[in-house]
């Protein structure tokens, strides 16, 4: 079991697809157990997105997330960060096969709606980036002895 924590960009909020996105994950067995609507600053965004600090599209990625409302979550659920990487699609919605997040609801690779943690180590150093710990809720899913042996 393991953490993903998966931003959604600002189109993501604008496009609507914010409640989507929360069933998407719900639906493949995901317990969350945290969210936040915020605008983030541009200090936080950079935090976020260090490790691609030295490519070009760094400042527009930046100031692109920067311009309006964000929708932050963390899920559980077994192998979430792998399978969350698959439910997104490619980095690049015109590689993205239908059926996944990007290749439905996207068109370019700067506006492609949703991030997710590549590792459960990123997933670990993201959640802390976003939330403070008690603002993590753990408990017992309703529906966890109907989606796990
Ligand atoms: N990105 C971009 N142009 C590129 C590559 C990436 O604008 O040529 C943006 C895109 O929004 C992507 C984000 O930078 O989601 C982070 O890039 P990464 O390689 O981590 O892709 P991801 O993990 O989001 O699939
Ligand atoms: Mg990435």
């Amino acid at each position: 079991v393991a953490n993903l924590k998966g931003t959604i960009k600002l189109d993501g909020v604008q496009l609507g697809l914010v409640g989507e996105i929360i069933k998407l994950f719900k639906q493949k067995g995901s317990r969350p157990m945290a969210m936040n609507f915020l605008r983030a600053s541009e200090e936080h965004l950079k935090q976020h997105c260090i490790d691609l600090k030295d490519h070009p599209f760094f400042p527009g990625l930046v100031k692109y997330m920067n311009s309006g409302l964000i929708m932050v979550m963390v899920g559980e659920g077994l192998n979430v960060v792998k399978t969350g990487r698959v439910m997104l699609g490619e980095t690049n919605p015109g590689d993205s096969k239908r059926g996944t997040i990007r290749g439905d609801f996207c068109i370019q690779v700067g506006r492609n709606s949703t991030h997710g943690s590549d590792s459960v180590k990123s997933a670990d150093k993201e959640i802390s980036l976003w939330f403070k710990p008690e603002e993590l809720v753990d408990y017992k899913s309703c529906a966890h002895d109907w989606v796990y042996e």
